[in-house]
């Protein structure tokens, strides 16, 4: 496969900075030196400082969980792109589906906020997926596209390739229940159809679409021989050093 696998870890509201320093000297002890395999961590912004300092002369890179799309200004509890660039940040999750539900974001706001961090030199990882109301409706492939479509909005093909999409089903993330290859599978297909109307059949090739919900080592080999499965965003099994790096090695393993 051309393209690289990636494992994100997305640390959500866990880890103060000290415990983010500390969970870091691990991950580095076990997967720091990777060269075949995209690693990043995603702490919380108060560990941001912390963490990018853990991960120096590490391949591990580090990204944020959100970024507001202003540059600066009265945006009370936001944070902008200069703010996590001052960190090193080379990635930000956006759309995920916490944001979705808690904080009312739309298609439109996670545009902004695609386009903000393009624009400074970051690169996306855009959410998608389906609620378990929405997959037993038969609306699976329609949302995905949808979000995807919005998400991605008037960004540029050259851009287009600095997108990393996540394929997570809502029903599946923090519960245990993972999506079978095949179920993630055809909707990974489905997402690069998507991508190659937008940006061309080989922009398309070149974009990395991750799955994320509950993917653990367990059920990582079979997900990640997928075809269109090209890594994984990472919940509860990035939160301990030897579950995120047995996921780094599932994926070395297939790189
Ligand atoms: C996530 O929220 O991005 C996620 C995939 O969580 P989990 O792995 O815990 O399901």
């Amino acid at each position: 496969m051309s393209r690289r696998y990636f494992i994100a870890g997305n640390w959500k509201m866990n880890k103060t900075a000290a415990e983010a320093k500390a969970l870091i000297a691990e991950i580095n002890a076990l997967v720091g030196a990777e060269t075949a395999v995209d690693v990043a961590v995603c702490p919380t912004f108060t560990a941001l400082d912390a963490a990018s300092q853990a991960l120096k002369g590490s391949n591990v890179k580090l990204g944020a969980q959100n970024m507001y799309f202003e540059k600066s200004g009265a945006f009370t509890g936001e944070i902008s792109a200069d703010m996590l660039k001052e960190f090193g940040t080379e990635y930000v999750i956006l759309g995920h589906s916490e944001r979705r539900e808690y904080f009312k974001e739309c298609d439109c706001l996670i545009n902004k906020k695609v386009k903000a961090v393009l624009a400074n030199g970051m690169k996306p990882i855009l959410c998608v997926g389906e609620t378990l109301e929405q997959r037993e409706g038969g609306k699976t492939i329609d949302v995905v596209s949808e979000q995807t479509v919005g998400g991605l909005k008037d960004v540029s093909k050259e851009d287009a390739e600095k997108v990393v999409v996540a394929y997570e089903p809502v029903w599946a993330i923090g519960t245990g229940k993972t999506a079978t290859p095949e179920m993630a599978q055809e909707v990974h297909a489905e997402i690069r159809k998507v991508l190659a109307k937008l940006f061309g059949a080989d922009t398309a090739e070149k974009i990395q679409i991750l799955y994320g919900g509950s993917m653990k080592p367990e059920n990582a080999d079979a997900l990640l021989k997928e075809k269109d499965i090209d890594g994984g965003l990472i919940g509860g099994a990035a939160l301990k050093a030897d579950s995120f790096a047995a996921l780094v090695k599932s994926a070395k393993k297939l790189a």
